[in-house]
């Protein structure tokens, strides 16, 4: 598996990428990040990557927020992934994460003034990281998400994913899956690492992008993928708590856990006995666009080799 990362310019072996421990991002949360999926196709024999553009564009307005400098434009990046996919020779699904920090080896928290660098890995992926068939079980997190006024959420923050794991691990503590985070004043943000759509009265709801939200990229292609597909209107709106117990059909998803549909909330059950039929047909969907097997979507796949 991939051995070379990128780092400060150059491709060099992953256990020499290091950082030392004064590093600003490490002291103070200051870095942001993208985290992508290759999928590989044994019948094309070749590696997909994921709506590569889109996560490239979300890491350059992260940077944005942060005062940071990424090394390429978009493109750029793109170029040097796709190239460092190549010269790790990867063959198989593959995990990629782009990650931008504040390295200067300085102290007091700030965003100006101070260096960034950027690297980029490529890992094997968890395997059935998030029980994408059967689904999972989820409670509401204690932990209230942090508001666009504190650390904004549609940034890729390094620091904000301790309000994550804050909740992930309560929910695990606790026998649960995962965790579902509302936003300061009460209503339903997103779960720890995913998005969140319910299905109610036919129609596929989600939390608006000013309700903390990291703004997915798989949030976005679900929304169309809904409406073009299955004809299912959206909605993008406030949704409070209770509508999650009530709801016909509730999943998440995000680049890493995929489509996973939620099973059960506090306790209580969602929907009938097993997966919800428009969940499953939009996590089959999904996997197939994925590994540029519909050609409608095909151009969601950059290929990383080139074929004649
Ligand atoms: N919300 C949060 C907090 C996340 O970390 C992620 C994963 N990147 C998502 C949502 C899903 O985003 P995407 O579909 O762009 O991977």
């Amino acid at each position: 598996m991939p051995n070379l990362c990128y780092f400060r310019g150059q491709l060099v072996p992953l256990d020499e990428a290091r950082v030392g421990i004064r590093t600003h991002a490490l002291q103070y949360g200051t870095g942001c990040f993208a985290a992508l999926r290759g999928y590989w196709s044994d019948a094309e024999q070749q590696l997909f990557v994921l709506h590569m553009r889109a996560h490239f564009e979300r890491l350059q307005g992260s940077a944005r927020i942060l005062f940071m400098r990424l090394p390429a434009p978009v493109e750029g990046l793109m170029d040097i992934t796709l190239d460092l996919l190549r010269r790790n020779h990867v063959r198989s699904d593959v995990y990629i994460r782009a990650i931008a920090f504040k390295d200067a080896e300085e102290i007091g928290p700030r965003l100006h003034d101070v260096s960034d660098a950027l690297a980029i890995f490529a890992i094997p992926p968890r395997s059935n990281y998030m029980a994408t068939y059967q689904g999972i079980r989820c409670c509401i997190a204690p932990w209230r998400r942090v508001d666009d006024n504190g650390i904004p959420a549609r940034a890729k923050v390094t620091g904000l994913y301790v309000n994550a794991a804050l909740a992930r691990t309560e929910a695990q503590l606790n026998g649960y899956d995962d965790a579902i985070i509302l936003t300061r004043d009460g209503h339903v943000s997103e779960a720890s690492v995913q998005n969140l759509f319910l299905i109610a009265s036919g129609a596929l709801h989600t939390p608006a992008v000013s309700d903390d939200i990291l703004v997915g990229i798989t949030r976005r292609f679900v929304l169309q993928i809904a409406r073009d597909e299955f004809g299912l209107p959206t909605v993008e709106r406030q949704i409070d708590r209770s509508e999650l117990y009530v709801a016909d059909e509730i999943f998440l998803c995000g680049t890493g856990s995929e489509i996973t549909p939620v099973r059960e909330i506090d306790g209580r059950p969602i929907g009938g006995e097993d997966v919800g039929p428009l969940t499953r047909k939009l996590q089959e969907l999904y996997f197939a666009a994925a590994r540029g097997r519909v050609a409608k979507y095909r151009h969601w796949c950059t290929p990383a080799y080139v074929t004649a």
